[in-house]
């Protein structure tokens, strides 16, 4: 942690530092979307979707991105981050309309995934609704026609994942020489995918007057290294995963024998079935194997659920997703690496069944619930070889997870054992859940500041916002 400040010290400085832009931009926050100078098309779009105030995010980049500067974002999916850059990209575009030559794009945004890279171009069209712009995707696990054939005349906005860009790139394809700008988003999970080397070439193709916008959750030291080698004079915005987790998601870690796991789901499953509302529960499981496995077992215990996972192919990926969203089956057994980038509104409920070996994983993960100002539940499953990943995790977001444990199987001597380990390290005391009640869902450290949201268009972001100024500049991992 130490190190990394120190790593972005140079970066945080020169933000702040030409014109006191930085600075200037947190007094000039603005409240509504009214007080930005957006163009016509874009208000008329924000009025139709009924957004009203801008989510810290937004009220910070969008004034920096109008001004023309690179940006260096510290924030994940579900902070609004993608209207964020969404609309001032647009706005560009509209004010200034170029004759774009063959195979060229004059936006380019790069995504660790196809679910991620499909929400994306998604949001450029909805925001873009009464603006005239052409944009394509470009993925892999499908056929690569199609992409060739938008590609062909060109369009304002690429949405692309690094290795199939690459591909069409080499058979010339896809010319990046008129990229004006370059969003690359979730550069953590980019990096964690091994995508350091594809990202770097395809930076080196890009011409270097371009206004440049870097999206991670996380800012590790090797983040923060390449972000120094594509960014020039970056302004910074940073929406911490901290405050979200702090704030708005029940989180409760259960320590249970590894084969009392299914049951426990099985009844966290029956118990969020009758839930009011956000009814819908992602599950995740380290591997791909194991998804499946899942997913199966469930299905027979009469838990209508599906597996997503890497080596499901793009439609069966999507066909799962779909019908998760409807609710036709509730329930989504996921690897990290499938789950990213997945918005769903009604999502109530997540589940580690497997706890994540990296730390920075609990945060994505948990945050596929309570999305855009609604509460969730996160419960994770801590069996006796992975109280050191739990322990990372309590490190990482700066709390001890408090513990459910009024349920039948319920390990007090792991639970115990958790607890000396976790005291050799420092860390306080967490609120336990005892007496929650079986429901488990109201007790433990449920925040009751977080301005439910409607999980439709038109959440009010002002909550956030305010709680964000209130907490002050966030902090960096
Ligand atoms: P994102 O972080 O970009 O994935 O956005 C999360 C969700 O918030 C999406 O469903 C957006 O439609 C929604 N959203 C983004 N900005 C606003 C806003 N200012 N007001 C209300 N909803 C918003």
């Amino acid at each position: 942690m130490r190190d990394c400040l120190r790593l972005l010290q140079p970066l945080i400085d020169t933000a702040c530092r030409p014109s006191g832009m930085r600075q200037a931009t947190r007094h000039m926050t603005p409240t509504a979307f009214e007080a930005l100078p957006l163009a016509a098309p874009l208000h008329r779009v924000l009025r139709e979707l009924n957004y009203h105030t801008p989510s810290p995010v937004q009220a910070q980049a969008i004034p920096l991105l109008l001004a023309g500067r690179d940006l260096l974002g510290c924030a994940q999916t579900g902070t609004g981050k993608t209207a964020g850059f969404a609309l001032p990209i647009l706005h560009a575009l509209h004010e200034n309309p170029r004759q774009i030559r063959p195979k060229t794009c004059r936006t380019l945004v790069l995504t660790p995934t196809r679910e991620l890279a499909g929400q994306v171009g998604k949001s450029f069209s909805t925001y873009g609704a009464h603006i005239r712009f052409k944009q394509t995707l470009i993925y892999g696990g499908v056929g690569q026609n199609p992409q060739v054939s938008a590609m062909r005349g060109g369009v304002d906005v690429l949405v692309a994942t690094p290795g199939r860009l690459l591909d069409l790139i080499e058979q010339r394809a896809v010319d990046l020489s008129a990229v004006e700008f370059f969003v690359l988003d979730e550069v953590d999970r980019m990096l964690d995918m091994g995508f350091l080397r594809d990202v770097k070439r395809i930076v080196a193709l890009l011409p270097t007057n371009r206004q440049s916008l870097f999206f991670s959750a996380t800012l590790a030291p090797n983040i923060v290294e390449l972000a120094q080698t594509i960014l020039r004079n970056p302004a910074r915005v940073s929406i911490t995963p901290e405050v979200t987790t702090a704030e708005r998601i029940n989180q409760q870690v259960c320590f249970v024998d590894r084969e009392n796991k299914k049951p426990l789901l099985e009844l966290l499953l029956a118990d969020q079935a009758k839930a009011e509302v956000g009814k819908l529960t992602i599950v995740f499981s380290r591997t791909k194997h194991g998804a499946n496995k899942l997913a199966k077992s469930l299905c027979a215990a009469g838990f209508p659920a599906d597996a997503i996972h890497g080596n499901k192919s793009q439609a069966q990926r999507e066909k799962a997703l779909e019908k998760f969203k409807k609710g036709l089956t509730p329930v989504l057994v996921a690897t990290d690496v499938a789950a990213r980038g997945v918005d769903v509104k009604d999502v109530g409920l997540v589940v580690n069944y497997d706890l994540p070996n990296e730390p920075e994983a609990y945060v994505h993960r948990i945050g596929r619930t309570a999305r855009a100002g609604a509460e969730g539940r996160a419960v994770s499953f801590c069996a006796e070889d992975e109280r050191e990943f739990l322990r990372e995790i309590e490190k990482v977001i700066k709390m001890p997870v408090p513990r459910w444990d009024d349920h039948a199987w319920h390990d007090e001597a792991l639970a115990d054992r958790h607890l000396r380990l976790r005291s050799g390290g420092g860390m306080v005391q967490g609120g336990g859940n005892r007496g929650g009640g079986r429901q488990g869902g109201g007790g433990g450290n449920r925040s009751k500041q977080g301005g439910g949201g409607n999980g439709g268009a038109g959440r009010d972001y002002s909550n956030a916002s305010r709680r964000n100024n209130r907490r002050g500049p966030a902090t960096v991992r």
